[in-house]
């Protein structure tokens, strides 16, 4: 089994359990865009290895070892995704595919340095927190853009990564990490939202007001 391979379920197996708590062996396999059969044999291989249990009923959860390795990938995607944004000036819609190359091949030593050349820093471009060293990290706010009301101010604190359609999209009205927004209005029935960020009125989807994470000013 490729270390690539083990890497790359690992960190959804987190990012699930992160989210929703219960990891359902069919839920993997949405997100890693295989079959559930598959899933399933490989979920059982990692159990083997010791990096996750699984019971049908409990689903799959990381070890201490699972939850080691899931960190520290996601230091390497999130450090690459910055360095390539910072230092080589890849727009932000770019970097997570190229990240989700890299991360598997960097060293520990490259992963130093880009740490020490970006100055230790703690969230990458899209506002998602960078695990320290030792994998601890400050998860960010989970209250969606799309569920406040209108006459709210809010800061933008993450967006999702690996849309890079809506990354253009929200770039195209300045909606970044730490900027900060008016909602002035909310149309009824799931309809979108009109905002207003740095003097400028838009209407903003609401599919895509579900991909963005705020906090209240
Ligand atoms: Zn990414």
């Amino acid at each position: 089994m490729q270390n690539q391979v083990i890497e790359d379920y690992l960190k959804a197996i987190y990012k699930i359990q992160t989210t929703s708590g219960k990891v359902a062996t069919t839920a993997l396999a949405r997100r890693l865009k295989i079959s559930p059969a598959s899933v399933t044999q490989m979920v059982k291989k990692l159990s083997d290895m010791n990096l996750v249990t699984y019971t049908r009923y409990q689903g799959v959860e990381l070890t201490e070892s699972g939850m080691k390795i899931a960190l520290e990938v996601l230091r390497h995607h999130r450090l690459i995704e910055l360095f390539l944004a910072e230092a080589l000036g890849v727009p932000w819609d770019k970097v997570h595919e190229e990240a989700e190359k890299w991360e598997h091949v960097l060293s520990e030593d490259m992963e130093d340095r880009i740490d020490a050349l970006l100055g230790h820093p703690t969230r990458d471009p899209h506002g998602a927190p960078i695990p320290n060293r030792n994998g601890e990290m400050v998860e960010t706010s989970r209250l969606l853009l799309a569920d406040q009301k209108a006459g709210q101010t809010v800061e933008i604190v993450q967006v999702h990564d690996h849309d890079s359609e809506l990354l253009r999209y929200l770039g195209g009205m300045g909606l970044y990490p730490n900027v900060e927004l008016q909602i002035l209005e909310v149309a009824p029935f799931e309809g979108p939202l009109t905002i207003k960020v740095a003097d400028k009125e838009y209407t903003l989807g609401r599919k895509a007001a579900e991909q963005i994470f705020v906090r209240l000013l």
